[in-house]
């Protein structure tokens, strides 16, 4: 049986840490602030905020919720997002996507203040991420693959990394962030010829392919290291979820691997808080990057 990376332990350490950074501001007089900008209300997007608010509590960090009506104009929506951008009480600020079909998403991505999107949502923070300058904040599910990796102890300096996936806000740049730290870094997708045998010679496979269990024994060898991004609906037992790997099928192979639940999802609300907390850090003059 493979050794399971839980979520949890990163995120309490994580915790622990941010804690202390956010009560040393408030002595300061400072309280980081994260804004959320909500269009419509998607159940998805409501149970994400309730997470995100629970977090932002039990850490001390301040947070209020933007919402608009979905039917609102492109028009309204760039000025309240142009609004809440240059609210200096505001430190880190999420847009829940996708916006409604009507409106220009990319537009109002790029309307986002780069020194307060801490999930990377416009595209000037993917050239940061993608340029190796650390004052841009990558997208909050990489970050946590990274910070889980780290908190592991496993090396990546030098190692074989398949990372199956090439969506701009978890496969590319969670390839950027290991190449950051000296892994040889192989993107894979959809085309890829061979896929099974290609993802079985890495030391390290992300699966970041939004298909429920699809990575299973076939794309594996013993000594490997799993991580699963992949959030689906479990088709077998609709109403809950499942990763994008079969579990039950690589568990007996493989070295290590992250649950689903309980693993990488854990850790990336509170990087959320995180990148908040460094962009309070930043904007007060406190921190370079
Ligand atoms: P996308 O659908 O945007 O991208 C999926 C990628 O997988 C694409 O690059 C696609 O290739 C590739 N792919 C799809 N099917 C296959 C296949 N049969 N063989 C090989 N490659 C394939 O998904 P996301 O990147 O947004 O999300 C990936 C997973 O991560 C999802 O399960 C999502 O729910 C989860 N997720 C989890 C988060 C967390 O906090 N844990 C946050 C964000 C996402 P191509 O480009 O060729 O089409």
């Amino acid at each position: 049986m493979a050794e399971q990376l839980k979520g949890k332990a990163v995120a309490d350490f994580m915790k622990t840490e941010l804690i202390k950074r956010v009560e040393a501001l408030k002595t300061g007089g400072i309280t980081p602030k994260l804004g959320i900008i909500r269009v419509g209300a998607r159940p998805d997007d409501l149970f994400y905020e309730k997470g995100i608010r629970k977090t932002c509590s039990s850490l001390g960090l301040d947070f209020q919720v933007f919402p608009y009506p979905e039917d609102i104009s492109q028009v309204a929506l760039e000025r309240a997002v142009r609004e809440v951008g240059n609210n200096n009480d505001i430190n880190g600020l999420l847009m829940f996507a996708p916006l409604p079909k009507n409106l220009d998403e990319q537009k109002i991505r790029s309307l986002i203040p780069l020194e307060k999107d801490v999930d990377c949502m416009n595209l000037g923070s993917a050239g940061k991420v993608f340029a190796d300058d650390v004052t841009g904040f990558p997208p909050c599910t990489p970050t946590a693959c990274l910070d889980l990796l780290k908190f592991y102890d496993i090396p990546l300096q030098g190692k074989k990394v398949i990372v199956l996936g090439r969506s701009l806000i978890v496969g590319k740049p969670v390839a950027m962030l290991l190449l950051r730290e000296h892994a040889t870094v192989t993107i894979c997708h959809s085309r890829t010829v061979e896929l099974a045998a290609v993802c079985a010679e890495a030391d390290i496979l992300v699966a970041a392919v939004g298909r429920a269990r699809m990575v299973d024994a076939a794309y594996v060898k013993s000594g490997q290291t799993i991580i699963d991004v992949g959030i689906n609906e479990d088709p077998d037992h609709p109403g809950t979820y499942c990763g994008d790997v079969d579990f039950a099928s690589v568990d007996p192979i493989v070295a290590k691997i992250t649950p689903v639940p309980g693993g990488v999802g854990s850790v990336t609300t509170v990087v959320l808080c995180k990148q908040t907390v460094i962009a309070c850090e930043m904007q007060n003059g406190l921190r370079q990057s």
